[in-house]
C-alpha cells in the first residue's frame, strides 16, 4: 500500500508526464521568443476558457473535452506570460489576444458580412462571442 505522500509524488508525476507529453508534441517553445525554458501554458482567449488547465491533464488525451480545452491554448515562457498579463491588466477593456489576430479588412469583412457568427468564428478560428463584440464595433488591434 501507498503512503498518502507516496501517492500525492505519484499523481505529480504523472501529471507533469501528460503535460511535458503535451508540450513535446506542441513543439514544446514559446510563441512568444522561442525560449524553451520554464514554460508554461496559456490560454490565448482567457474568454474562451472552460476548465483550468490543471483539471485537463486528469482527462484521458482522446477525450474531446480536453482536446477542446488545450487547443485553445499557447506555450508561453513564463517572462512572456508575465508580460503579457501586465498588457491584458493594463487595457481591462481591450487589447486580448484575439484582437492582435484580425488585420482591418478582415476586421470590416467580418462586420459587413451577412454570414452566421458560427461561420465566421470557425473562419477565423475566434470564439463566437469574439465575433459578436467585433460585430457591435468593439476595437481590434490591427495587425
Ligand atoms: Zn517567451
Amino acid at each position: 500500500m501507498r503512503t498518502q505522500e507516496q501517492q500525492r509524488a505519484y499523481q505529480l508525476a504523472w501529471v507533469q508526464k501528460r503535460r511535458q507529453a503535451w508540450l513535446d508534441e506542441q513543439g514544446g517553445s514559446c510563441i512568444d521568443c522561442g525560449s524553451d525554458e520554464a514554460l508554461e501554458i496559456d490560454h490565448a482567449d482567457s474568454t474562451t476558457k472552460m476548465m483550468p488547465i490543471a483539471q485537463v491533464w486528469s482527462l484521458s488525451p482522446s477525450n474531446t473535452k480536453r482536446i477542446a480545452e488545450l487547443a485553445k491554448c499557447v506555450i508561453r515562457c513564463h517572462a512572456c506570460h508575465v508580460k503579457k498579463t501586465l498588457v491584458e491588466n493594463e487595457h481591462p477593456s481591450g487589447a486580448r489576444h484575439w484582437k492582435a489576430k484580425l488585420t482591418a479588412n478582415q476586421a470590416s469583412d467580418i462586420r459587413n458580412s451577412k454570414e452566421p457568427t458560427k461561420v465566421l468564428a470557425v473562419r477565423y478560428g475566434m470564439h463566437v462571442s469574439s465575433i459578436n463584440k467585433v460585430r457591435r464595433g468593439a476595437s481590434y488591434r490591427p495587425v
